[in-house]
Order: structure tokens, then sequence, then C-alpha cells
């Protein structure tokens, strides 16, 4: 097979097998897990309420096409950290260090914030669906700033909705409001509407929290076919779903990362304590 891109060691302890690709021409490859490609790159990333530094010079590195969970208790960091991935500290905290993505910092003041949220979609815990049609929720963001025909914008909403497993059961609603779906049906609805902005990155605040049990299954099974195209990175405070559905976990604690593995050593045989007390159920 011939290998044209460049690459060199991660950085990253205990994970070794992936490739550091820092580098703009990465990501013109068809998905293919088999290469441990690196999506996104924390470096030395503390972050300021103020005085209060609530994260800690943390340094972690997303594997592409994979599940990265990140647990800990309740005020850990998890979601400071997880807004400093794509700029929506802005206006609420100061964010020091890299976030590294494509060769770039997408920490730096002069990256549009726009691109960088489109190329790494938020989730929160809360769906957050807007007061418009279904159809519209997903086209919004795009018609802001693009110009699309109606047959490329029908095509988006069917792969989009599709991809979140909601089109079987709204694809003769699209005109209805979004405010009245179900809350399960509104996630998978700003799922797709992240979808639609063909981004490569996920980030999944709690996503799954405020629904209930058969909800959250049928949001895990549709990430697991989503990491086939995207990278998830995803806090939850549900150890169970962390285990369900990682590739790997990060344990924060206090605003730092305690330790980062594959998710099954994190809660079969994690090196630390701390981590063990934690997946354990001694604290949090
Ligand atoms: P987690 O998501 O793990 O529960 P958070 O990131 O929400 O943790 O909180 C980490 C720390 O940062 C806590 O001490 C919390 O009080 C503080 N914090 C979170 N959000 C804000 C905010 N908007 N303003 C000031 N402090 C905040
Ligand atoms: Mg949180």
């Amino acid at each position: 097979m011939a290998r044209t891109r460049k690459s060199k060691p991660s950085l990253v302890k205990n994970i070794k097998k992936i490739i550091n690709l820092d580098n703009p021409d990465s990501y013109i490859s068809e998905p293919d897990p088999s290469k441990h490609e690196l999506a996104l790159k924390a470096e030395n990333v503390s972050v300021f309420y103020d005085e209060n530094e609530a994260i800690k010079s943390v340094n972690l590195a997303f594997e592409r096409f994979k599940i990265t969970t990140l647990i800990g208790a309740s005020g850990s960091g998890k979601s400071t950290f997880i807004r400093s991935l794509n700029r929506m500290n802005d206006g609420i905290a100061r964010v020091s260090g890299k976030i590294m993505y494509r060769g770039l910092d997408l920490n730096s003041p002069d990256v549009d914030v726009y691109e960088v949220r489109r190329h790494i979609g938020m989730v929160f815990q809360m769906p957050n669906p807007f007061a418009k049609s279904i159809y519209n929720n997903i086209t919004f963001a795009l018609t802001q700033r693009g110009k699309y025909s109606k047959e490329q914008l029908d095509e988006i909403v069917e792969s989009s909705l599709k991809q979140a497993a909601l089109w079987d059961q709204v694809k003769d609603d699209l005109n209805k409001s979004a405010l009245e779906l179900s809350g399960g049906q509104a996630q998978r609805l700003v799922i797709a509407r992240a979808l639609a902005l063909k981004p490569d990155i996920l980030l999944m605040d709690e996503p799954t929290s405020a629904l209930d049990p058969k909800s959250i299954m049928q949001i895990e099974e549709t990430m697991m076919e989503l990491k086939k195209k995207y990278t998830i990175i995803i806090v939850t405070h549900n150890l169970q779903q962390a285990a369900r559905i990682g590739d790997y976990t990060a344990f924060f604690h206090l605003g730092k990362v305690i330790e980062y593995d594959l998710t099954r050593k994190i809660f079969t045989r994690p090196k630390v304590k701390l981590t063990d007390d934690y997946v354990s159920g001694n604290f949090g």
C-alpha cells in the first residue's frame, strides 16, 4: 500500500499506536480505523474562570474514528475541558495551551470560530432544537453561510437524519415543529443538525443524561454507527455507558487528567488507585 503522508510517533504515553498527523493534508483519506490517526490534541490546556484554574495543564490526544469518554466526579472539569476543544469557552473562561487540529492551533485568536465549530460539532445535555421545523433545524446553519439548491438541502436533510437514526420517524413530518419531538428524538435531531455541517469530530457533554433508558440505548447505538465516519468525544457520568461505548477513557479529578488509557484498561486494571476508587464507585 502506498504511503505518501509523513507521520511521526505520538507524544502521548499509553497510546503508542496513534500516529501523529498534525498535517493539513492528513484528512483527505477515506475512513480507515486501522491507521490510528490522531483527530485532535490538547496540549497543556489550562482553563481559568477569573483566578480559578478549573483545568490544569491537560494533555490529551484523541484518536480518529474512536469514541473517547471523559469521566470524573461532578465539578472535576469535564465540561470546562470539552468546551475548550471547539472554542465554546470564548467569552466564559480564559483558555491557555494549544488545541491542535490538522496542524492548526484552534485556540489561536485568528482562527474562524464558526469554522472550528463546523468541523467540531457539539451536542449538549439538554436537547436544544431551534423553534423551527425539523427541516429548517438542519438547514439553518448551512443557509446562513452558503448557497445550496433545494435538491442539495433535501439530500443533506435526508442523509443527516438517516445517520442520526431519525429519518424513518420524521420523514413524513419534516415541516413539523422540532419542539414537538420527544426528548430522545430531539437529541437525535440535534445530532443530525451537527452532522449536516459535515464535521470531523462530535463533542457530546452528557448527551443522554436527560433521556429515558430506551432513548439512551438508541443514542448509544447511533454513536457506534457514527464512529465509523466521525471521531466522538463524550462526557458521561454514567460509568456503564463509558464502559459500553468507549474505546479510550480519560479520568478527570480536580481539573487534571489522572489516567488516560484504553477504556477496558481503565475499567478492569487501572494503574492509579484514584482511578480504581472512582470506577469502583467509591466516590463521585
Ligand atoms: P464537570 O463538568 O466535571 O461537572 P465543570 O467543568 O462544570 O465540571 O466545573 C469545573 C469547575 O469549574 C467547578 O469548580 C465549577 O464550579 C467551575 N465552573 C464551571 N463553570 C463555571 C462558570 N461558568 N463560571 C465559573 N466557574 C465555573
Ligand atoms: Mg459537566
